[in-house]
């Protein structure tokens, strides 16, 4: 049946799949068709059901098929699915984000987190009036063309086209600079800093895999941004909402002057916000002269689905229970690592209901150390994970998602799986 499927959807989509790491392609093997999932569940068209941790790539966190989120969504779809039209939905889940995220004065829904972050580029750009951006290697912000450059290894460079079709003219103003390097963003500043619309990060990467911030590392961001008179722009489409109520600006303090949101933020459905300091956001249309818009933007579905996750996550305890499970699945994951054959060879990185089992000796801090893992070693693993009941990320630079639907019973069957799996 599964393999059926694959062979009628590679006549019809590249690589038979609509987002390209879901092909397995890092793993090798057919790609799994999801044909159902409950809480913690997915069940592949062969009926086979498994632990899921791709959760729809992080969009979803209370489990799948939750009642209230499924309600919401019917109960919208029944008043309609699309007006072109300003509604309620869009003010009660805006209201939601801003009192989780102060520092989000004002925002605008889009419909992916790729729409959030070129818009808050766009933005950054026609508020200082300024070309440059600084991104860094590893760090992902959806497929604009500007913001799709190769990563430098080690050393500071100017950004090249990461991928076909992206001219050279496309990345010209986009700076790379490895993570957590202190000196190479420094440097980059005595060069540049007049020239720089904005710096963009994952405040805690985790498209390289899970790889966290240096102490400092944000701090000094936002210090040499504020003293070059450019943005600082958190892109928390995967951390908002996710390793804390106020996602890493919350976590660690640090106050950037744009927030990109995405995934959680939608319950599971189409979504993106870009938004910020209420000077800036004025820039945009039709209040001000930088252009964006939207046909299905503030759709009234995923406003319902959006406001209903939200709506669970404004108590702390909640976030203390996905952040326990996750610590006792990383803290067992790390002890079947030690256990077994591999010790020394691979290690695990978390933070709030995020981690990611890395195929180094420890933790990386960067891209070019997450790159340095042994991408066979992940196969082997990633298969027998699957053989065993367990869906995880198909490709090692990608984190895993644990949702509230994560019991002590899933961690447990999850943690037994891996010690076979590692042996
Ligand atoms: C997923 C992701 C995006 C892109 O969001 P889409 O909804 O896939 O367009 C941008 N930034 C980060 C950090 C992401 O993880």
């Amino acid at each position: 049946m599964n393999d059926g499927l694959f062979a009628r959807a590679r006549e019809l989509f590249p690589g038979g799949v609509n987002s390209p790491v879901r092909a397995f392609g890092a793993v090798g093997g057919t790609p799994r068709f999801v044909t159902r999932a409950e809480g913690a569940y997915v069940w592949d068209a062969d009926g086979v059901k498994r632990i899921d941790y791709v959760s729809s790539w992080g969009a979803i966190i209370l489990g799948h098929a939750v009642s209230e989120i499924v309600e919401a969504i019917s109960s919208a779809a029944g008043r309609g699915t699309s007006y072109g039209a300003p509604t309620p939905g869009e003010i009660a889940l805006a209201e939601r984000i801003q009192a989780a995220m102060p520092s989000v004065e004002r925002m605008r829904f889009t419909c992916s987190g790729t729409e959030a972050v070129m818009s808050a580029v766009r933005l950054a750009r026609a508020h200082t009036g300024r070309s440059k951006i600084l991104k860094f290697a590893g760090c992902y912000h959806g497929h604009a063309d500007s913001l799709l450059t190769a990563a430098g290894s080690g050393v500071a460079t100017m950004g090249l086209p990461g991928s076909a079709g992206v001219t050279a003219d496309a990345t010209r103003d986009t700076l790379v600079a490895p993570y957590n390097d202190l000196d190479s963003v420094s440097e980059l500043f005595d060069r540049f800093g007049d020239q720089l619309a904005a710096v963009l990060l994952e405040p805690v990467a985790a498209n390289m895999g899970l790889v966290l911030p240096k102490p400092g590392f944000l701090e000094l961001l936002r210090e040499q941004t504020s003293a070059h008179h450019a943005l600082l722009v958190f892109d928390e489409v995967i951390t908002g909402f996710r390793v804390a109520p106020g996602g890493a600006q919350e976590r660690y303090d640090v106050t950037p002057d744009l927030t990109c949101l995405g995934k959680v933020i939608g319950g599971g459905l189409p979504v993106g916000a870009f938004g910020g300091r209420a000077d800036i956001m004025a820039l945009v249309a039709p209040e001000g002269p930088m252009y964006q818009a939207g046909t299905l933007s503030g759709n009234p579905l995923a406003m319902a689905a959006g406001e209903a996750t939200l709506a669970r996550l404004t108590d702390r305890d909640v976030f203390d229970r996905l952040e326990e499970q996750t610590t006792r699945l990383a803290a067992g994951l790390g002890e079947a690592i030690d256990a077994g054959p591999h010790a020394g060879r691979a290690s695990v990185a978390t933070i709030g209901s995020l981690l990611t089992l890395f195929w180094t000796p420890r933790p990386p801090t960067s891209f070019a150390e997450a790159q340095a893992g042994d991408g066979e070693a992940f196969a082997s693993f990633f298969h027998a994970m699957l053989d065993r009941g367990v869906s995880l990320p198909p490709s090692p630079y990608e984190a895993w998602f644990v949702t509230l639907a994560h019991g002590a019973g899933e961690v447990d069957a999850t943690l037994a799986a891996a010690r076979e799996a590692l042996a």
